[in-house]
């Protein structure tokens, strides 16, 4: 846990006078601990994993995927493709897999035990249960609701190795330490934290962007109800134009230490990719905040989406066919300044026109940013666009 997240005068400090609501249990109910200390592992086959399946790897040790414990067998990836259910009936969207291609499948198979390792140095121990072949199409079309290349979970999809391979794994030891992986949390360091601090409401945020004003104010507006926010950012592979995650990371940093009272907000990163999956994704989210203790989780606009593959609200409307899920999605109309209110306001309690209201979009920021100009202090605070504007290069090439 890093301390400097951590504020030590927040004990007892919450006067907040919460709904009675308590924190959900894990997903499925227990969180998953997929930790080891064994050292038996010389002679083991191994295979080399990517930096994604890595964090996926650690995700699912720690608990942040629970109630997996490993990677789907066959079973559950059709069940979750075909419904958004694991096997048991329990919610879960995404396919977390590992594919190998037919040779590495034969051998892994007949290893039985498998040492996994990235950049070389081996972290996981995978137990193989099973080896399967999966529709590439199919599962793109259940996931992502297209079969067009040009969207990047498909392209990713499309250019995994044809075998999956399903079995529970171990985890030797985390990624070392760097200033990218410095918030990032278990599920019980967050749980544990957000019970020293009293919430007994808490909403998650999920964001893989850099915090204008207008997302600071629907955060706000979250703050008004619940006892804390628990920011946070998506870590990972991002599309060309996504900012950076150290961008993302100091700017949320800085505006935590600038514009929240220190007890009722913590920053904490998750390190998975973005799937660009809309509503399965948005499910998705709302099951890792779960796990990490959040009651309630903000669902967006277009919510997970990408391009226009998806129904602006079918990130939102996915949530009718999980009511069992124990989290609480937000649907928060998006914010934008208002000349006429004078005031940050959404359509919900605004009657003004468009040509009133002002908004930064990506494209706006981007062009700024490439200009060395800075937004408007009432459309991004100056610390963040001054810290912007001191990278280099703060977007994903
Ligand atoms: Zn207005």
């Amino acid at each position: 846990m890093n301390s400097s997240i951590v504020d030590t005068r927040s004990i007892g400090a919450n006067n907040i006078e919460s709904n009675g609501n308590s924190i959900p249990r894990p997903h499925g109910g227990k969180l998953i601990n997929k930790f080891t200390t064994r050292k038996n592992i010389d002679g083991l086959f191994s295979i080399e994993v990517s930096i994604d399946l890595l964090n996926d790897i650690e995700n699912i040790a720690d608990g942040t995927f629970s109630p997996l414990e490993g990677f789907m067998g066959q079973e559950d990836f059709e069940s979750v493709v075909e419904s958004g259910r694991l096997k048991n009936g329990l919610a879960w969207t995404i396919p977390i897999v590992l594919d190998v291609n037919d040779k590495m499948a034969v051998e892994i198979k007949d290893s039985g035990e498998v040492l996994l390792k990235n950049n070389d140095d081996h972290f996981a121990v995978l137990n193989f249960e099973e080896v399967y072949s999966f529709d590439k199409i199919g599962m793109s079309k259940a996931v992502y609701q297209t079969e067009d290349v040009k969207h990047p979970g498909v392209a990713r999809t499309l250019a995994m190795e044809d075998k999956l391979i399903g079995g529970k794994i171990e985890l030797i030891k985390k990624a070392s330490s760097s200033p990218i992986r410095k918030y990032r949390m278990s599920p019980s360091e967050v749980r544990a934290e957000i019970i020293r601090r009293g919430w007994k409401t808490v909403v998650g945020f999920q964001t893989r962007n850099v915090p204008h004003v207008a997302h600071e104010m629907l955060q706000k507006a979250a703050l008004n109800i619940y006892d804390g926010l628990f920011l946070n950012p998506m870590i990972g592979k991002k599309k060309p134009g996504d900012f950076k995650d150290e961008v993302i990371i100091e700017t949320y940093r800085t505006l935590l230490e600038k514009y929240y009272p220190k007890n009722r907000a913590m920053l904490v990163t998750l390190h998975t990719v973005m799937r660009y999956a809309g509503p399965r994704e948005a499910i998705h989210h709302a099951i890792m905040r779960k796990n990490f203790g959040c009651s309630h989780i903000i669902i967006g606009r277009d919510h997970a989406g990408v391009g226009v593959y998806y129904h602006p609200f079918a990130a939102q409307e996915i949530f009718k066919h999980y009511s069992d899920l124990e989290i609480q999605p937000l649907f928060f109309p998006a914010f934008y300044y208002c000349r006429k209110c004078i005031s940050y306001a959404n359509e919900r309690n605004c009657p003004h026109g468009s040509e009133f209201r002002e908004e930064l979009s990506g494209t706006k920021m981007r062009e700024l940013i490439n200009r060395s100009e800075i937004p408007a202090e009432h459309l991004m605070r100056p610390e963040i666009s001054k810290l912007i504007v001191s990278y280099n290069d703060p977007f994903v090439k």
